[in-house]
């Protein structure tokens, strides 16, 4: 993964490695579920969630999250100790793999219903 290369060893794990980096850095105000599906089947999607938050990274998506999720815990992940550090981030993984579940669930309904609808059509015209 071409953003980090900082020599950490767990980013020899990372999932992203081998996928264009820009894909992790959408346009202000976009929103891109691709990468953030990506991170969750990540095995270092920890290490890099803390890294953002250890290096205050306040754009693009680290450990699947977004910038506007982790803003409002900065302060407080900053103020806290190691231990407290560590739950800051256990909770947002957490969150964050709720989310995009949730997500992913709700955008297969749509397609689901989508395709039962031009079936439908489609037995519809051709009687
Ligand atoms: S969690 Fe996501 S951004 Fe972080 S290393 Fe893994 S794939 Fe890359």
């Amino acid at each position: 993964m071409m953003r980090l290369s900082i020599g950490n060893e767990w980013e020899e794990s990372a999932v992203c490695k081998s996928v264009d980096p820009d894909l992790w850095f959408p346009d202000a105000g976009e929103f891109k579920q691709e990468p953030i599906t990506i991170c969750m089947d990540c095995p270092v999607r920890r290490e890099c969630l803390t890294l953002a938050f250890e290096e205050r990274h306040e754009h693009g998506i680290w450990g699947g999250t977004i910038a506007s999720e982790r803003a409002p815990l900065l302060a407080n992940y900053i103020r806290r100790g190691k231990h407290d550090r560590e739950r800051v981030i256990e909770n947002l993984l957490m969150q964050t793999r709720k989310k995009t579940e949730k997500n992913l669930a709700a955008r297969l309904a749509t397609k689901n219903r989508r395709l039962a609808k031009q079936k439908e059509l489609e037995i519809k015209n051709a009687g």
